[in-house]
């Protein structure tokens, strides 16, 4: 039989082969071995000295012995970690999302204004990003669909897509203040649940909120919304109702909303940015959250590690006396494309004819942002804004590396594993119930997801300011993407683009 024979000759000669030249071989086993790095995994504690093996995208081997692999990166003397996953990014086109990966963020959420429609949003980005992206429904464009007449304005809903922060119409819509002030009827609640409900059948990753944004929503649509959750699975992501100093309508009561809702309907809820919504109560908030957690009930937090917070000029939550509400002067707000503070007449100015202009906040405490930022359980992330000709808050581009500069490295608030653990685990194990796509990432094992940082724990540093917020971090050597540079060698790499969505229904 000639075509045994020949098959038998090729396989006696494949097998020589392997016993001359066993390397070649053995690189085919790996697309790309990340050698001796300090391998540090939050999951299980990991921290040894390790080969990573990459095939096809995924971590296929962790190993004490020398891997060898199709391409070779030496990590000797720098950590290697999970790439860093952002809950709150609302920043998501390519400018942001390069200074992001440059940052070490493999994946940037939209979870607190969320999206809509998400068919939509989801299919403007495919093929687009450098890093993995995904988003919620959002109860804020949600109801900019259901109360304003778009068509007046010459939009329809497709329109939302881009983002509100991102769309050319954001200032025609911040002019319309029904979505923002006016409480919804029955029949406009129904229709934001069903909204929302589409949302979530077309994949979006949960359900997100600014209701300091809507304070018109009442507590009762609140918790309606709340109850579209619990029935889908998913969790709430929630810019609380209040950030002020207030007994009565403050930071306290805006969170005890928001733990009663996850009591009342079982839904899961995540508070976002406890530091800037928190004010002077984040240790007592920080507590309640324990101890809410404690009595079984689902709700969690995050924090960006600054002492100024962003928004547009209009939000509502400037409605009233903000300096008494917020515990805040006309001095402390400051235009970041001019370095410029205001004062009355001109906060009045621009809030009346320009409601879209983006404003930096100079209003928090640093106490209370190391106490959230050491805080056991509570998450690192960016609520990273869009950047107007490069300028926006620097959060945009350092929250990660600050973080382990900053806070591990010179103030020693926290371990290093420990921060790693709240900038990638956490938030995976946060999501992967609703999104099983989740549990492949956020951890350095077998199977996962090769998402990963690569950088050096002595030269780690945020490098954007108020006054240069568009400045890439430093001290990251590479980062990888589904097995893909996105940095490599401190450089980003812009010709490659493997962010795949994370979206529930995919694989
Ligand atoms: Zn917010």
């Amino acid at each position: 039989m000639p075509t045994l024979s020949t098959r038998l000759i090729v396989t006696a000669f494949a097998a020589i082969t392997l016993l001359l030249f066993g390397a070649p071989a053995r690189a085919a086993d790996y697309d790309l071995v990340i050698r001796n790095g300090r391998v540090m995994n939050p999951a299980n504690g990991l921290d040894s000295v390790r080969d990573i093996g990459i095939r096809e995208g995924r971590i296929v081997a962790l190993s004490r012995e020398p891997l060898s692999g199709a391409e070779e990166v030496d990590a000797t003397g720098l950590v290697v970690a999970p790439g860093f996953i952002d809950l709150h990014a609302h920043g998501q086109r390519g400018f942001e999302s390069w200074l992001q990966a440059q940052d070490g963020v493999t994946t940037q959420l939209e979870m607190e204004a969320g999206v809509y429609p998400v068919d939509a949003w989801y299919e403007k980005r495919a093929g687009t990003a450098p890093i993995n992206y995904g988003a919620t429904a959002g109860h804020i464009p949600v109801r900019i669909a259901t109360m304003v007449d778009l068509e007046s304005l010459g939009l329809t809903e497709q329109d939302l897509a881009a983002g509100l922060l991102n769309s050319p119409h954001f200032a025609a819509i911040s002019q319309q203040r029904t979505w923002m002030e006016d409480p919804a009827t029955a029949e406009q609640s129904a229709a934001i649940a069903q909204r929302l409900q589409r949302g979530l059948d077309e994949g979006a990753l949960g359900v997100g909120y600014g209701i300091n944004y809507t304070a018109g929503a009442t507590r009762e649509e609140i918790y309606r919304m709340f109850k579209v959750a619990a029935a889908n699975g998913v969790t709430n992501f929630v810019h609380s109702r209040f950030g002020y100093e207030l007994e009565l309508g403050g930071s306290v009561d805006a969170v005890q909303e928001l733990v009663a809702n996850a009591a009342a309907t079982g839904a899961g809820v995540h508070i976002v940015h406890i530091g800037s919504s928190g004010g002077s109560r984040v240790p007592l908030l920080l507590e309640m959250i324990d101890s809410a957690q404690k009595n079984g009930v689902d709700v969690t937090t995050e924090v960006y590690p600054y002492t100024a917070w962003s928004t547009f000029i209009g939000a509502a939550l400037f409605d009233g006396d903000f300096t008494r509400t917020l515990g805040l002067g006309y001095g402390d707000i400051e235009l970041p494309d001019t370095g410029e503070r205001l004062d009355q007449a001109r906060f009045e100015h621009l809030r009346a004819e320009a409601p879209q202009t983006i404003i930096v906040g100079h209003g928090m405490q640093e106490e209370n942002v190391v106490a959230a930022v050491s805080h056991p359980g509570v998450m690192i992330a960016s609520d990273g804004m869009y950047y107007q000709d490069g300028r926006a808050h620097p959060r945009g581009a350092g929250t990660f590396s600050r973080v382990l500069g900053y806070y591990v490295r010179e103030q020693g608030v926290l371990s290093l594993m420990d921060a790693l653990g709240k900038m990638s685990y956490l938030p995976a194990k946060r999501l992967e119930n609703a999104v099983p796509q989740m549990k492949r990432k956020g951890r350095i094992e077998i199977g996962a997801d090769a998402d990963l940082v690569v950088f050096d724990p002595a030269r780690i540093s945020d490098r954007a300011t108020f006054a240069e917020p568009a400045l890439p971090s430093t001290g990251i050597e590479h980062v990888l993407v589904n097995g893909i540079f996105v940095v490599r060698a401190g450089e980003p790499q812009r010709g490659n683009l493997p962010g795949r969505a994370v979206r529930r229904g995919s694989q």
